[in-house]
């Protein structure tokens, strides 16, 4: 825990998701490596389990490493139906953009390789995957939602909706296929 002794600022801990002096939610990196779409998720997932001292929201973050920012929690709907397919943030990362689930539960990469050709086990298609390099750049990957409803599906580029999404005012974003 961070010590508060004369008064001074608390020292945020890297890991920890804060509110900005702005408001905005944001989360340190202190190890400096490049935060892939998979990274993204991972600390996400972590985030949301976890709970930080109140003190530590609206202090300015150590320059050392890089700061994730987030997006508001936004639902994403099917364009054509309208079915709720879950609700997301983007997120901010250097020059990466990209979005999460807003969701502690990790990624099932099994329901990636499920779809590969030549797998021919069957399995119910997720909501929500990304494919690609997932473990790279969100620019090169994509994002695959596919309705529970109307069973469309809709891809998007990984790295241009989470840039809609940090810019998204509303709570809802409808797909249009
Ligand atoms: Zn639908």
């Amino acid at each position: 825990m961070p010590s508060e002794r004369n008064g001074a600022p608390p020292t945020v801990l890297g890991g920890s998701l804060t509110r900005s002096p702005e408001g905005r939610l944001q989360t340190l990196q202190t190890h400096g490596l490049h935060t892939s779409p998979k990274d993204a998720q991972q600390v996400w997932s972590e985030l949301v389990r976890r709970r930080y001292p109140r003190a530590w929201d609206r202090q300015p973050l150590s320059p050392i490493g890089s700061v994730i920012e987030w997006s508001q929690r936004i639902r994403i709907t099917c364009g054509a139906c309208r079915r709720s397919l879950g609700n997301y943030r983007g997120y901010h990362v250097e020059d990466e953009y990209g979005i999460v689930e807003d969701t502690p539960r990790r990624y099932e990469t099994a329901t990636l390789t499920a779809q590969l050709p030549g797998n021919r086990a069957p399995r119910a298609k997720p909501r929500f995957a990304i494919d690609g390099e997932i473990a790279h750049r969100a620019a090169k990957t994509t994002a695959i939602f596919h309705c529970p409803g109307c069973h469309q599906e809709c891809q998007r580029n990984l790295a241009r909706l989470g840039r809609q999404l940090m810019q998204h005012a509303d709570a809802e974003l409808a797909l249009q296929h």
